[in-house]
């Protein structure tokens, strides 16, 4: 129950309070706490964009009872969800990815009559406290679409938790009917193999002459893309973007042959004129055909969802095991234990889960 007290509201005694503003806030529900489940659920299944991101919100709030609340309503939307092409792109900053974001988002909401969730994981925000792609002023046209939902990167917790984060909202998009998702990362750490392990096709944007090293090429990152789009194949840089590309497609040809059936390419395109946008696209969707067409889409995301649940186990018993107290305080005097040579590092730790697996002595918790 709100206290008046606190409330932004709350009248002074002696202050006249206009009358039309209070009526105006009367009519303006305070949706987030009135809503119910159904109605939130609903909202999302009509495509309500404030509903969708509401929900989100609550997915990434830290709060037990906002995620107990999550948790249903991803339930009731997971019968709706999954009728999307998910798709991952990553590249170093400045490769273009929201510049080819905006434009294949136009070319997807216009041309082709479809909507587009954006979706990022940015672990840039963890390590520096600053965030490489949460910046709100990027792909500005395309927020501005009826057709189109963005949502930044969860910028609380580590890696794992960020994904599972965004694996969850991307279900609730598609259950509001985003037909398409794009879930955008940094090139930059462990995050790309995190997008890879949640969409169907990978896309690595990429620009001549910025040096492999730094493009990731050498950091096996190559090796996950379906596509390379040598991006900025515009003006002046035509040749050598043209020359990239068929670098590019020549290194794909080392890699051992995918088990999906599809070989990997290469391909240039300008975000800026728009050109090879549309090609980029249906090379996606020749992708889409072929997997479905040899039963590799749907046990690939059938690996995926078995993969994600392994890991929430894995990090829901990490988490109980180190937050228990009496663990904690033995794991403390343990440790030091093994720093100093009294007790291997194996004693230590079967001490530490046998621990977990007996009953706990009244009075340890
Ligand atoms: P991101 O950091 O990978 O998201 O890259 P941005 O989309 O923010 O693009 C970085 C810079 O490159 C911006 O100044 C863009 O205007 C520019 N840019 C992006 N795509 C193109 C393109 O196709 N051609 C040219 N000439 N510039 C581009």
């Amino acid at each position: 129950m709100a206290n008046h007290d606190e409330s932004a509201l709350r009248i002074r005694p002696g202050c006249v309070t206009p009358e039309p503003p209070r009526e105006l806030i009367a009519r303006v529900p305070n949706r987030r706490r009135s809503l119910t489940r159904q109605q939130i659920v609903d909202g999302i299944l009509r495509g309500d964009r404030a509903l969708l991101a509401q929900a989100i919100t609550l997915i990434e709030s830290t709060r037990a009872a906002d995620r107990e609340r999550a948790e249903l309503i991803l339930e009731d939307c997971l019968p709706h969800s999954g009728n999307s092409i998910r798709v991952g792109i990553t590249g170093v900053p400045g490769a273009g990815k929201s510049s080819v974001i905006e434009r294949l988002g136009a070319y997807l909401t216009g041309d082709c009559g479809q909507k587009v969730a954006v979706l990022a994981i940015d672990p840039s925000s963890q390590l520096s406290g600053g965030s490489i792609l949460g910046d709100k002023t990027r792909m500005q046209s395309l927020a501005s679409s009826e057709m189109s939902f963005i949502r930044p990167s969860p910028s609380r917790g580590y890696l794992g938790g960020v994904a599972q984060r965004t694996r969850e909202a991307m279900l609730l998009c598609e259950a509001a009917g985003y037909s398409n998702i794009l879930v955008e990362t940094v090139g930059v750490g462990q995050s790309e193999t995190a997008v890879h392990e949640m969409v169907d096709f990978f896309l690595l944007i990429t620009l001549a002459g910025a040096g492999d090293e730094l493009q990731g090429m050498k950091r096996g990152v190559m090796e996950l893309a379906d596509l390379v789009a040598v991006n900025k194949a515009d003006g002046a840089n035509l040749t050598a973007a043209d020359r990239a590309r068929s670098e590019a497609e020549n290194a794909l040809h080392y890699f051992p042959e995918p088990a999906n059936g599809w070989t990997p390419r290469a391909l240039t395109c300008s975000a800026q004129t728009g050109k090879g946008i549309a090609e980029l696209w249906k090379c996606v969707q020749e992708y889409t055909r072929l997997t479905k067409a040899n039963g590799w889409f749907i046990g690939n995301r059938q690996q995926q969802t078995r993969r994600w649940m392994q890991e929430i186990i894995e990090q829901g018993l990490r988490q109980r095991f180190e937050s228990h107290p009496a663990i904690r305080r033995r794991m403390e005097a343990l440790e030091r234990d093994v720093l100093e040579g009294r007790t291997t590092s194996f004693h230590a730790a079967r001490t530490l889960l046998e621990m977990y697996s007996e009953p706990m002595p009244s009075g340890a918790h």
